[in-house]
């Protein structure tokens, strides 16, 4: 191995992380993983998500907070960081509970990026189109200026611009990209399809806040997976880009879909929508077609029947 071949990558237990550290690995490429568990869900399924990259003898896990940890240390060797740990969530990120996004999104990420001030780094940030809010032209662009619309959203385009700063002030590389709805196999079970899921596997009622007629941008979790390959590559003049622009639907009729990959109709309970909920997203992808070459490539039916059969199992492994 060469110096600064090795990878680092942050909330390496979640969602998107784990996978991210999966198809490093299967590139064989050296990685280092770090991730504090936090119990914003079941820690247990982060353990699970973990299970597949820690029988590969190139993968090194550390259980820690970013915030405390001995980051110098962890970088040694380190020249590609994707940085994905964050408090997620919008509902939550109201009240007593913002304390935790200011540590988890933006002390983390501020210790993190002085800890890479002065090495030959790249950073990839896993940055949000929460950081659009709910009153953004549509297509949502890079250009247009940022109105989050949840206290969530503020934590993810404060550490999105923190990183810039590190970028213009001392060089860092790094490049941001705003993830639209990311869902797939492992997706966090407080997001939509993953509760829409768990309900129509049980039969339960589900809960639609709104009407159904508001519109996501969703993202397969193995498009988010190429696109921040892509964005490590890139050494270009842009810094933020929209990782999104697949299939934009109306809720109700990526629940028709859902319906379809489940086999079974859904028992919807439309209510109130919730504060901090945008009404639309959709990406203007131009810039990441341009610039990183990437398209989406997997249809909803396709990812939903992924998740739908990972959920299955799951379930079935207990
Ligand atoms: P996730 O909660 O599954 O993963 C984040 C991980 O970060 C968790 O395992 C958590 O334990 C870890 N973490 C949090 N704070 C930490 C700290 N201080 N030290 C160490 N580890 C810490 O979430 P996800 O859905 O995989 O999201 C990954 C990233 O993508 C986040 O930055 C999130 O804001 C961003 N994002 C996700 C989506 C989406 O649709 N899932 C959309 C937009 C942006």
């Amino acid at each position: 191995m060469s110096a600064n071949d090795r990878v680092l990558v942050t909330g390496a237990a979640g969602f998107i992380g784990s996978q991210i550290v999966e198809r490093l690995l299967d590139e064989g490429r050296d990685v280092v993983g770090i991730d504090c568990l936090t119990d914003y869900y079941d820690p247990a399924r982060k353990r699970r998500n973990l299970e597949r990259a820690l029988t590969n003898p190139r993968y090194r896990f550390v259980q820690e907070d970013l915030v405390e940890t001995d980051l110098a240390a962890l970088l040694q060797g380190c020249g590609l960081v994707f940085h994905e740990a964050a408090q997620a969530g919008v509902r939550a990120s109201w009240g007593a509970e913002f304390d935790i996004y200011l540590h988890c999104n933006l002390a983390a990420t501020q210790r993190l990026l002085e800890a890479c001030k002065g090495r030959d780094i790249k950073l990839v940030y896993a940055s949000s189109s929460s950081v659009y809010g709910a009153t953004a032209d549509l297509p949502m662009r890079e250009t247009s200026l940022p109105r989050p619309f949840s206290p969530y959203g503020v934590t993810k385009l404060a550490a999105e611009q923190l990183v810039d700063l590190y970028r213009l002030n001392f060089g860092l590389r790094a490049t941001a990209l705003r993830y639209f709805t990311v869902y797939g196999p492992r997706q966090r079970p407080d997001m939509g399809f993953s509760k829409f899921i768990a309900a129509g596997l049980t039969g339960q009622a589900l809960p639609i806040y709104g009407d159904g007629s508001q519109t996501r941008d969703f993202t397969f979790i193995a498009d988010i997976v190429e696109a921040n390959l892509r964005a490590a590559a890139y050494d270009g003049p842009q810094y933020v880009f929209n990782a999104g622009g697949g299939s934009r639907v109306e809720l109700r009729e990526a629940l028709r879909i859902l319906e379809r990959a489940l086999g079974r109709p859904l028992n919807l309970d439309f209510r109130e929508k919730q504060d901090g909920d945008v009404p639309d997203t959709l990406a203007d992808a131009t810039r990441i077609t341009e610039e990183l070459g990437f398209t989406p490539r997997i249809p909803l039916a396709d990812g939903l029947a992924a998740q739908v059969a990972w959920t299955r199992e799951m379930e079935g492994s207990g």
